[in-house]
């Protein structure tokens, strides 16, 4: 191992003490329907009436009584029942109703059968199979009881709810307005793209990871480019999101030594905690609170940001948010080849999972090193390796976190 890895804060308490201090959500807005898309519901949603409103339908064919076709003796059709035109006239015994998908069913109706099991002749119907009670109609409040609860505080509304709550005669909704999310880049080698680089320099793309996993999570960015290494502009910098954003983020700048200037200027302004967390890729993070923001500072190693974003900073603004969390579901896989692995810290490498014959299987994306990008493009899941294991042989089983929301 060559290292001592006793110090390092396991992610799980790192989340845990970072939850915990947490507070506060943004306030709430009333919204028509569709501007409310992608926002996330402030309160429960219990539905207003009945889905759907009245026995109905489901079938094109004729509504029935059972006791008219005991004898088995064709019925004669007396009247149609369209949908949004419901059949209104008198219903003699001997007679049936021609009914449409959606139309509501005449009172006293037993069944709708289907008209493929039917032979007409003119409007004599012969029913060629006998119904069974209440087949082929759809029950009032079937799908959703009035007052039943629909949605519940937290869901974030996708093309999935929107036509739900339409069905619902829901015009408008309470939702939290966007976290207001400042962010920047640190380092003095760093350019934007579109200018050219200088020997020495490298383009900043960790801003353009942050930002597209804030747009996936709803937030609004204050996006504050990049901010060299020096004290004074990041002094500003910090001051400024401070002033104008909930929270803000930055990456770089929270290695030891390297960003000595950095952390006294956060710990004066603010109170900050810096961690090395025993997690590869991602050890060094910082986070607290200045005077009006909260502040996540994640490693400048392009991994690295996108993994502790992922895994750290995407709970927390769930939480600021008020939105429902939950981390994608964790598998067990075989692994195709051995894989690299020192015990001390809990690894995030990145996989590509496949259906095997004889299961689920994954292999290594090849250069795990946290400055490696394409091996993120290149990946479709986590192999998360426990902080104790070592190298791990082809055959053994490992678990694999296939990529959630903010990276698909
Ligand atoms: P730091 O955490 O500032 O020591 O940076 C660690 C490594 O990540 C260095 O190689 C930096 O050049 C690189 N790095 C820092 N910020 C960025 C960024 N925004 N985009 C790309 N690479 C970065
Ligand atoms: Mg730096």
């Amino acid at each position: 191992m060559g290292f001592d890895t006793s110090g390092l804060l396991p992610l799980s308490d790192a989340l845990q003490g970072m939850l915990a201090q947490l507070d506060g959500c943004c306030d709430s807005e009333q919204l028509p329907l569709p501007q409310a898309l992608g926002r996330v519901l402030a309160a429960d949603i219990a539905s207003p009436l009945s889905v759907p409103p009245f026995d109905n339908s489901a079938m094109d064919g004729y509504a029935v009584r059972l006791a008219d076709l005991s004898n088995g003796a064709p019925l004669i059709m007396v009247g149609k029942a369209f949908a949004g035109q419901p059949y209104q006239g008198e219903w003699p015994a001997g007679h049936c109703v021609r009914i449409m998908t959606g139309a509501p069913v005449p009172a006293g109706t037993d069944a709708v059968v289907m008209q493929e099991e039917t032979q007409t002749d003119g409007d004599r119907i012969t029913f060629l199979t006998p119904p069974v009670p209440g087949q082929n109609i759809r029950r009032r409040g079937e799908d959703i009881r009035e007052g039943a609860s629909v949605l519940a505080a937290g869901t974030r509304l996708t093309a999935r709810e929107m036509p739900l709550l339409a069905s619902l005669g829901i015009a408008t909704v309470s939702v939290r307005r966007p976290l207001t999310v400042a962010i920047f880049s640190t380092g003095d080698e760093l350019k934007p793209v579109g200018s050219p680089l200088a020997h020495g320099d490298i383009y900043d793309s960790n801003r353009y990871g942050v930002r597209a996993m804030l747009d996936r999570m709803g937030c609004d960015c204050l996006d504050l480019g990049i901010i060299p290494d020096d004290p004074a502009q990041l002094r500003a910098a910090f001051q400024k999101a401070d002033r104008e954003a909930d929270a803000l983020i930055t990456t770089g700048g929270v290695s030891v030594g390297e960003a000595d200037f950095t952390k006294q200027l956060l710990e004066e302004l603010g109170e900050i905690g810096f961690w090395k967390l025993a997690i590869k890729p991602g050890k060094p993070f910082a986070f607290g609170r200045l005077p009006h923001a909260w502040f996540f500072g994640l490693p400048g190693n392009p991994v690295s940001a996108m993994v502790t974003f992922d895994q750290l900073v995407q709970p927390a603004l769930a939480k600021l948010t008020g939105q429902r969390f939950e981390r994608p579901l964790q598998l067990q896989a075989i692994a195709a080849e051995p894989l690299k692995k020192a015990p001390g810290r809990l690894d995030f490498q990145r996989g590509i999972l496949t259906q095997g014959p004889n299961g689920l299987e994954v292999r290594s994306t090849g250069s795990q090193d946290s400055a490696v990008f394409n091996s993120l493009s290149r990946a479709n899941c986590y192999i998360v390796l426990e902080r104790e294991r070592g190298r791990v042989a082809t055959g053994e089983t490992v678990t694999v976190e296939p990529f959630g929301g903010l990276l698909l």
